[in-house]
């Protein structure tokens, strides 16, 4: 039978309460087993969400275990009414058992085929434990580092976004969402949460539908293109309107413009929020707002099972926007596999050696090196080095925030891991933990690694910061380290990007190491000791000082003081900070060097017609590796559109390719420029390419002054 004509003939036979059920979503509670049984024996919940408690990602949830899956999934296809499957939900952000970097960690690697492969090998791991659904990929666009949920972002770049975007969706639904090692994805948190005012959580955020659209949307866009099962709406606002009550974000813009077919989640008790943002006067007013405005499943609230069927009654809610809601549910359960499969192997094992050497590849492509004065490094392996820092005897920190199932046993510390890569090296450190046993450690070494960051507490849900500087105490233990006269690299775990101005003079050498997950220290050893050359990127601008933010590459021109960014003489944003970044986007250091030729065009111009039907611009340069090691090099080609009805930002990434070059070997890169790449949201909401300028640029970083012209006619 067709898939419609199940769903049709299943929707014939629900009554409007069962119909119901299916758009509720409730938490696998333990405490309220046996009345999760009763509801699921009549037909009233049509998902489970796999925690037991709301803890916003920072503890390790009580994990259920196949069998009571299996159990619970048993009473919804034998003993109710319509036999039909519990979707099994949970955060699955960036591992199972094995823990890949962080999201924006991820982003920084820009290697997409390695990203998709991580996650399908982590849908295998989560599919394996009973999940059918990962509330991931977060795609939302984030300037500003002070909010702790940057780290689950795939940062400042909405093509970049895009891309990893993609990646995910493909990497967790596979080719076939039927696959039992496949698990829908979930495109979060539709949309400008990134965009919370002063960095702090959950609030509003100030979004002209011009930016909306050109930034915030882009991602969002690409996960639809790539079948994305499932949207979750955001908690804020969006200019006055809670998104989750907002007909023209969801219905107009997500479902009808975009084509979304999945369908949309509200985020943990964001119905009920609608009250407290003052938009609704009762719970059933929020139901109502939030129903008719395209949101089909409500998470945790119960809220839709208690006023749906009454709504219904009174025609405030149409049937046909309710069968149109269960429907797409319905799809999406059959698209899993769930009605003809639906119990979960037990003792499925899962293939830890994949997922670790998945781990330490994604690890080491993330990481960036920030600084490499005189190049200290590479380290020799028989180098006297003292080992010290707040984070070498770290294990979970190392993991980042939102790590729900993982096993402490895969990590290693840097204390254990370093010894095991360089085991003819002379180790100084020691456990005290006092800095002035630490400071003797150093006195007695060649070269220093201080081991620096942040706490997995500091980041992720409500936890922003005020100051986005080390940890207090820690640019104290640098300038003493440095004091001491020996070459200091500084190896920073963090989730964020953090503001390096009061030690980066202090350091030789700076590996961005992140919260790298389960082989941070591993792949870390890697690039110290030169077994593999550094390749990561930034994928978010790193500022000077807090005050800075929000800084990103990506902005307008205005028409006074406004290139601080890139550095021009006599632009002065700030009287006591200089107005360029610390680190700019699309920026890290190899072991080798790289030499770009000009770009060169197919053409100086191309016509509106021409690109309406397909056709490109080719832009292209030779690049060679000149220095003496095989590297990695991510290629970066940014446009301006020079004059056009809005502004348009000085520039802006349309492509890159992280590709692997030999040394002495020369490779040509080439990106294609069509109507996609040069078009945008213009003030009617009409995508367009509009005639005039256009510069391209391709370089190692966003700094890049390697450009060509070309017209549109
Ligand atoms: C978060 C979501 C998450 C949900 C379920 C919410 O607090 O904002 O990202 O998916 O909880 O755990």
């Amino acid at each position: 039978m067709k898939m419609s004509d199940r769903i049709d003939s299943l929707l014939s036979r629900m009554t409007l309460k069962q119909k119901v059920g299916q758009l509720n979503q409730e938490m696998l509670d333990f405490r309220r087993l046996e009345e999760i049984k009763e509801k699921i024996r009549k037909g009233e919940i049509g998902s489970l969400i796999l925690v037991d408690s709301a803890f916003a990602g920072h503890d390790k949830s009580a994990r259920a275990s196949v069998e009571v899956l299996n159990e619970l999934q048993r009473i919804a296809m034998e003993e109710s009414e319509c036999g039909i499957p519990i979707i099994y939900g949970k955060d699955v952000i960036h591992g199972h058992i094995i823990v890949l970097p962080v999201p924006l960690a991820l982003a920084a690697s820009f290697n997409m085929p390695l990203i998709k492969e991580g996650y399908s090998a982590i849908a295998e791991a989560a599919a394996a434990d009973g999940i059918h659904w990962s509330f991931a990929p977060m795609l939302d666009l984030s300037r500003d580092p002070r909010w702790g949920r940057i780290i689950e972002s795939p940062g400042e770049d909405p093509y970049l976004g895009a891309q990893i975007a993609k990646a995910i969706v493909e990497g967790f639904q596979g080719e076939d969402l039927s696959d039992p090692k496949s698990i829908a994805a979930c495109a979060k948190h539709y949309i400008g949460y990134g965009a919370s005012e002063g960095g702090r959580d959950y609030h509003k955020a100030e979004i002209s539908d011009y930016t909306l659209r050109n930034y915030y949307l882009r991602a969002f866009k690409e996960a639809v293109k790539s079948k994305v099962s499932t949207v979750m709406t955001s908690f804020n606002e969006v200019s006055g309107q809670p998104v989750s009550s907002s007909y023209y974000l969801l219905t107009e813009l997500l479902k009808n413009e975009l084509g979304f077919e999945g369908f949309v989640i509200s985020d943990w008790e964001a119905i009920k929020q609608l009250k407290k943002q003052g938009v609704a006067d009762s719970m059933k007013d929020c139901v109502y707002l939030a129903f008719n405005a395209g949101l089909d499943m409500d998470m945790v609230d119960r809220l839709y099972i208690q006023h749906l069927e009454e709504l219904v009654e009174e025609g405030k809610v149409s049937m046909e926007a309710l069968d149109e809601s269960v429907r797409r549910v319905l799809n999406i359960k059959l698209k899993l596999g769930l009605f003809d499969h639906p119990y979960t192997k037990c003792d499925a094992p899962i293939d830890r050696s994949k997922l670790r050497s998945l781990s330490r590849e994604a690890a080491r492509e993330s990481m960036v090196l920030l600084k490499n004065d005189n190049n200290v490094l590479p380290l020799s392996k028989n180098a006297k080095i003292a080992l010290i820092g707040p984070m070498v005897n770290e294990r979970r920190a190392l993991l980042g925030a939102w790590t729900l199932d993982y096993d402490l046993d895969e990590v290693k510390t840097f204390r254990e891991a370093l010894p095991e890569i360089a085991p003819e090296a002379e180790w100084y450190t020691c456990d005290s933990g006092l800095v002035d046993d630490e400071l003797r450690m150093i006195r007695r070494a060649d070269v220093v690694v201080l081991v620096l960051g942040e706490s997995h507490e500091v980041t992720g849900e409500a936890r922003s910061l005020t100051s986005i500087e080390l940890p207090v105490g820690q640019a104290e233990l640098v300038r003493k380290a440095r004091s001491l006269g020996k070459p200091v690299v500084g190896v920073i775990c963090c989730g964020r990007p953090v503001a390096l101005d009061n030690v980066d003079d202090c350091l030789d050498a700076i590996l961005y190491a992140w919260h790298g997950g389960s082989q941070t220290a591993y792949a870390a050893a890697d690039i110290l000791f030169g077994d593999v050359c550094p390749s990561g990127k930034t994928p978010v601008t790193f500022p000077r000082v807090t005050g800075q933010i929000p800084i990103y590459y990506n902005h307008p021109s205005s028409g006074r003081y406004v290139n601080g960014y890139y550095g021009e003489e006599a632009i002065n944003n700030y009287e006591d900070c200089l107005g360029s970044p610390m680190y700019p986007f699309g920026y890290g250091l190899s072991y080798t060097s790289f030499e770009y030729t000009e770009c060169k065009l197919s053409s100086d111009k191309i016509s509106l017609e021409a690109l309406e039907e397909g056709e490109t611009i080719k832009a292209s340069v030779l690049v060679t590796n000149t220095g003496n090691m095989d590297g990695k090099e991510v290629v970066q080609c940014y446009i301006r559109d020079v004059c056009a009805s809005m502004t348009r930002p000085v520039k802006e990434l349309k492509g890159f390719e992280k590709i692997l070059i030999r040394k002495g070997q020369t490779v040509e890169i080439t990106f294609e420029l069509g109507k996609e790449e040069l078009g945008f949201y213009n003030k009617d909401r009409n995508f367009v390419v509009e005639k005039g300028e256009f510069e391209v640029y391709i370089g190692d970083n966003c700094l890049t002054q390697n450009k060509a012209v070309f017209e549109v006619i």
